[in-house]
């Protein structure tokens, strides 16, 4: 039998740091968001879009 799966990233419901692909900034308009320890930031004005609660 398998045993009890390791500690798993992204399958959750969080959403992995890294690049936020076809999101949009709604301060800016930029397209470079990041999630960063579950919130989403515009790398361009740094604004926070959307945090892992807003999910
Ligand atoms: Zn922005």
């Amino acid at each position: 039998m398998p045993s009890a799966p390791s500690a798993r990233s992204a399958t959750d419901g969080r959403p992995a740091d890294g690049p936020a692909i076809g999101e949009t900034c709604d301060y800016c308009g930029a397209t470079a968001l990041q999630w960063r320890k579950c919130k989403l930031i515009c790398e361009n004005c740094r604004q926070i879009n959307k945090s892992c609660a807003d999910l």
